[in-house]
């Protein structure tokens, strides 16, 4: 039984909170305005926010602290900080059976925690009709009828918010993630890819999957100013759309694809080593290659690819493999040009670090 009360929170406050939230123009912003706003309401120090994440499908798990801390005047002051975890396999077992049951019934669920007297309580995130994520947090009391409809009613401020900022960040013709995308994601993909870098070992430190490195390509399609040209721009935005996803089809679903401007594209994605990099770019300029497009018949793809060592900028290595791909509209399109290989083979002048032509 859910006792009643009488709000703690005073609606102005509410509100002009909910208003900061949603001057937020950038999601992982917003998750943390979210968490901000929810714990001093609800009278909890920590609260946390799980969310399959829309870049890697992986569990990311977003954890809010205050702590009370008494500085040199004595004054007891509230210190925030905020952590971003994405290794599901880290879940505490008794958050991730309380999680299992908010996802079968579709809504919030408490339990007692066993080694304390604490509650630890979940609510449900919607994304659409489907859940994708999830707010937690422990306390020593139950939730009143109150504060749950308020729990609710920012929940669901959050969730509509926070899919008109995904709207943004997706290309509208093909669907794909746009440029805003990749330019608000590129640290926090770069930091992924800095801890996925590092050599995975067995406790006995034997390497347990071959090692795997990232890359970065940046795909154009070729002469598309004639298919504009011939044929007018409805058809050429259906060459495009057809590309997308016939790219999306050759690609697997833990690579990423960005539509970065009007018929180039970027690609994030890992493989084994530079073979295995170019083996994949192939396959892709094939398929594209060998597609019989409605009214045009064929199109072809030129690509660039380069390495992406997290030791160097994200836009140095994207503006690498666009050199790359300059290469490969010089030397004749339809092809696949590795920057690595290029500067190995004198083609190219080797990177003069902090000095390259951005984007
Ligand atoms: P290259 O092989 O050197 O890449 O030649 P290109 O003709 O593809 O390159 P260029 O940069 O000269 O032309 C790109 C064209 O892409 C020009 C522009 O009209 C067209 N384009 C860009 N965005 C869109 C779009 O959203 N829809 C359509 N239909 N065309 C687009
Ligand atoms: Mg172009
Ligand atoms: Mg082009």
């Amino acid at each position: 039984m859910i006792p009643s009360d009488t709000p703690k929170m005073q609606m102005p406050s509410l509100l002009s909170k909910l208003g900061k939230m949603t001057s937020i123009r950038d999601t992982a912003m917003l998750e943390q305005s979210l968490l901000k706003t929810l714990c001093p309401m609800l009278g909890v120090l920590d609260s946390s926010l799980y969310r399959i994440d829309d870049l890697t499908s992986a569990m990311r798990v977003l954890h809010h602290h205050h702590s009370r801390v008494v500085e040199s005047d004595g004054m007891a002051r509230l210190v925030e900080r905020n952590e971003e975890v994405f290794n599901d396999a880290n879940i505490e077992p008794e958050v991730r059976a309380l999680l299992d049951n908010v996802r079968l019934l579709g809504k919030p669920c408490t339990r007692k925690r066993t080694q304390a007297q604490d509650l630890l309580v979940a609510y449900p995130l919607f994304g659409g009709r489907e859940i994708c994520g999830y707010f937690v947090f422990t306390r020593d009391r139950e939730v009143t009828l109150t504060e749950d409809a308020i729990i609710k009613g920012v929940l669901e401020v959050y969730a509509n918010y926070y899919d008109l900022l995904d709207v943004s960040q997706r290309d509208r013709l093909t669907g794909l993630l746009n440029r805003q995308a990749l330019e608000n994601s590129f640290d926090r993909i770069w930091s992924i890819l800095s801890r996925s870098e590092q050599p995975s070992g067995a406790p006995d430190g034997r390497r347990v999957h071959a090692p795997s490195s990232h890359w970065i390509a940046v795909v154009d399609v070729d002469h598309f100013k004639k298919v504009n040209d011939t044929y007018g721009h409805v058809v050429g935005d259906e060459v495009l759309l057809l590309i997308s996803r016939l790219m999306m089809s050759a690609l697997r679903a833990s690579d990423l694809l960005f539509r970065y401007g009007g018929e180039e594209f970027v690609l994030l994605f890992s493989a084994k080593d530079s073979q295995d990099a170019m083996a994949i770019l192939e396959r892709l300029r094939l398929t594209v290659e060998q597609h019989v497009f409605p009214q045009v018949g064929r199109t072809t793809i030129s690509i660039g690819l380069s390495h992406a060592d997290p030791n160097d900028l994200p836009q140095e290595v994207l503006a690498w493999a666009d050199r790359a791909l300059y290469q490969a509209k010089e030397t004749g399109r339809n092809r696949v040009c590795d920057y690595q290989a290029l500067v190995s083979q004198g083609e190219v002048d080797a990177p003069s670090y902090g000095g390259s032509e951005l984007f």
